[in-house]
């Protein structure tokens, strides 16, 4: 089921009345029988292979995404996690027998795995399709009645999702509500069993706050300053090639892009060098003829990356070109930055990747410290104690070693955020998880031993019956 159309304003939908029927279908029991669950992720892979070019398409139109990062960055990745969830749903739903003790000998000792019930699904605009329509399917494996609210700035995504959802999944069970933020807000008035929210840090905690009305979970995938620590251990021209593709993939507008550099002048010379190299390669000598660059999603954030380009102008080391008429940021390094710099107060989401000389790993990890815990925190190095240093003196969602992004597509890694960038994490294994309930159960028996072993809780207490 579809409600609203993004295109024109929404219609007007009584989301209260769309949140109780999803509830009636809940309490049915419909989505509770894994033929049903395996059924509608049968629906969904058709739905992504019928339909691989037309939500190409969609990434083109909204971001001017290139056809290999639409495929690898969201098509491709989302058929993997549903055939990896396919093939796994049988053991994942399966109730676990964890060990008891002599006391329970004779008893069952059973954790269930229940879905919560109606859960909410908010996307985000970055990477449209894969950030929506990933948790949705966990949140059918595990059971449950899903709403899913695309991101209204991701048009041509949205109105794909809003299309194609009702055409394959059932839908009593998976409902679509489009709108922006007055959608939104009058969607968290209503009680869900689960919210699960991608997205900025500062909607990420009206999303808390309203959850909080009826103690509903949530998980928040958040964003944050992720930085990247060189030392001159690494292969350097390797080095810039991992950290610009994961800066510049989506035209930096990705929640686990390297937002920032720290290394020494002697490492930041020898990267600009390499990266200097790579980019004329990648892209030629005017990166805005690419095919390869994505485009800024809308006006408003290409105006905030153009003043950022522009409060950097003296530092800036490579690109700093921009074109308002496509929003067309060119990937830009700004060398020399210091910490107090606006590029280094909020989360750049842009091509722009500045660089903070440090004078050494310690250095770095109080600056990192001082900060808030990123998403992620990239080291590059060739040396285990300095993995181990900052393993052990940093906190982040994740860490990865020697490259960037690649860790997300780890399927037995759960994904996501500590402090401000988030809390609870999925993928794999761990979206099924997260939409579901672990019900603890005991189921006693009325055999005349076990009554006998467990006799001693029965008054009149004596103490002689207690262990010591
Ligand atoms: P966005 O603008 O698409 O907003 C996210 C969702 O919140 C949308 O569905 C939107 O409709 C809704 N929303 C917006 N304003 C609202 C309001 N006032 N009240 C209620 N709902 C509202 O996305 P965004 O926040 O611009 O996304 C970018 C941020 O998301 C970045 O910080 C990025 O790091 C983060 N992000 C995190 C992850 C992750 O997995 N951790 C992934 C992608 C993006």
């Amino acid at each position: 089921m579809t409600l609203g159309t993004i295109n024109s304003k929404p219609k007007p939908v009584n989301l209260a009345d769309v949140v109780e029927k999803a509830r009636d279908t809940f309490n049915c029991g419909v989505t509770r029988p894994i033929e049903w669950r395996r059924q509608q992720l049968k629906n969904l892979l058709r739905l992504y292979t019928e339909n691989q070019n037309a939500m190409i398409a969609a990434l083109q139109k909204d971001l001017r995404r290139s056809k290999m990062e639409a495929v690898l960055l969201e098509t491709d990745y989302l058929i993997n996690d549903l055939k990896n969830t396919l093939n796994n749903l049988d053991e994942w739903v399966k109730p676990e027998r964890p060990s008891k003790g002599f006391v329970n000998m004779l008893d069952d000792v059973v954790i269930y795995n229940d879905p919560y019930g109606v859960v909410l699904v908010i996307g985000a605009w970055n990477y449209p399709l894969q950030l929506l329509l990933l948790p949705m399917a966990g949140a059918i494996a595990a059971g449950n009645v899903v709403i899913v609210k695309p991101s209204e700035l991701a048009v041509a995504c949205a109105q794909f999702i809003a299309e194609m959802i009702p055409k394959y999944l059932d839908n009593d069970a998976v409902i679509v509500v489009e709108g922006g933020p007055e959608e939104t807000t009058e969607l968290l008035k209503q009680r869900f069993d689960y919210i699960f929210y991608t997205g900025g840090t500062n909607v990420g905690k009206i999303v808390y706050e309203a959850a909080t009305k009826y103690l509903t979970p949530v998980t928040l995938e958040l964003g944050g300053k992720s930085p990247v620590y060189i030392d001159s251990t690494v292969d350097i021209r390797v080095t810039a090639k991992r950290v610009l593709w994961g800066k510049f993939i989506n035209a930096g507008q990705t929640c686990i892009a390297p937002d920032y550099v720290l290394c020494t002048k002697e490492v930041q010379d020898k990267f600009i060098e390499a990266a200097r190299d790579v980019l004329k390669e990648w892209y030629g000598d005017e990166a805005q003829k690419s095919p390869d660059l994505c485009r800024i999603i809308n006006s408003r954030h290409y105006s905030r990356l153009q003043a950022l380009v522009d409060a950097c102008k003296s530092k800036i080391a490579i690109g700093g070109g921009y074109d308002p008429k496509e929003r067309f940021i060119e990937p830009t390094i700004v060398a020399n930055v210091t910490g107090g710099e606006k590029i280094m107060e909020d989360e750049i989401f842009g091509p722009i990747l500045p660089i903070v000389p440090v004078e050494n790993a310690y250095e770095a990890i109080k600056f990192i410290n001082a900060r808030e815990h990123p998403l992620v925190l990239y080291v590059f190095s060739n040396q285990r104690n300095i993995h181990t240093l900052f393993n052990e003196q940093t906190r982040s969602g994740s860490l990865c070693v020697n490259d960037t992004i690649m860790f997300y597509s780890v399927e037995t890694l759960p994904f996501g955020g500590v402090g401000n960038s988030g809390m609870g994490a999925y993928h794999g294994k761990a979206t099924f998880d997260t939409f579901t309930h672990k019900k603890s159960c005991l189921i006693k028996n009325f055999a005349v031993i076990g009554e006998k072993l467990g006799s001693m809780r029965y008054p009149p207490y004596n103490d002689s019956n207690m262990s010591r």
